[in-house]
């Protein structure tokens, strides 16, 4: 009688044959699968390279640079996407700025400063907040709106900076020597500042608020919002232009004169 050998129990998959089949589905996924395969990495996906075509652009960016005035015409296929990808794949975070103590409205928008040396933010409560874009230190923080600050845009030689708010803020209007002033939020007139005793009649009035918005010069008179009242009715020096209020707040402009709003 012959002894039948006993059966080989079935051997444990070995790491080598786990990794060797792990690697082989990934390999039969490709879409243009070749023969002698780039090496194997573990921490990325294997995937088999794509077949390039003529008119592709080309990977390298001097290359591409370089043969953007011959064939193919401009560089090739997809050579502005990858241009795209050159430049934002540099971009790094370089420095966070955080309010605060004690202010936790959240910044709303920014804009940098001329010559970029300060972050200009503008915040949820109505506040203009300049940072040091060198050191993150908060250097200056104005009031310039009841509610959240829409938008920042500095004028293009750097001295000033127009802020925009979205609501609770009022508009004038001017029709020849009357003033109107609206709420913005409500679209209802809210005052009107006329007093034809003082009138100046000048051809092309235009009223106009301080920086604080607190007084209105209209027609060469100067009001105080607040109260609806006429403070000072400045001398007429020209035909057309009733003035306007000098950037620093103070001083209002006419003609060629300069003269004292808190007279
Ligand atoms: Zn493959």
């Amino acid at each position: 009688m012959k002894m039948q050998p006993p059966l080989a129990p079935p051997s444990p998959p070995s790491l080598d044959s786990i990794i060797t089949e792990f690697l082989r589905e990934q390999h039969a996924r490709c879409i243009n699968p070749v023969t002698t395969c780039p090496p194997f990495s573990l921490f990325t996906p294997h995937r088999c390279p794509e077949p390039t075509q003529r008119r592709m652009a080309k990977p390298n960016f001097s290359a591409r640079l370089g043969g953007r005035g011959l064939y193919p015409r401009h560089g090739g296929v997809d050579r502005g996407g990858l241009d795209r990808h050159l430049i934002f794949s540099r971009f790094r975070p370089m420095s966070v700025f955080h309010e605060g103590d004690g202010d936790e409205s959240g910044f709303t928008c920014c804009a940098f400063s001329a010559r970029e040396r300060f972050l200009m933010l503008g915040t949820c409560s109505g506040h203009l907040k300049f940072y040091n874009v060198f050191s993150g230190e908060e250097e200056a923080n104005y009031t310039c709106h009841t509610s959240a600050i829409t938008h920042l845009e500095p004028s293009r030689d750097g001295k000033l900076l127009l802020t925009s708010a979205s609501w609770s803020d009022r508009v004038i209007g001017t029709k020849d020597q009357v003033a109107h002033i609206y709420d913005i939020q409500t679209g209802v007139k809210t005052l009107t500042l006329n007093d034809p005793s003082l009138a100046n009649n000048y051809k092309r009035n235009c009223a106009t608020f301080n920086p604080s918005d607190d007084l209105v010069l209209n027609d060469g008179v100067l009001w105080d919002v607040r109260n609806s009242r006429a403070i000072h009715k400045f001398d007429k020096f020209n035909m057309n232009i009733s003035g306007d209020f000098h950037p620093n707040g103070l001083e209002v402009i006419i003609n060629t004169e300069i003269v004292s709003s808190h007279s």
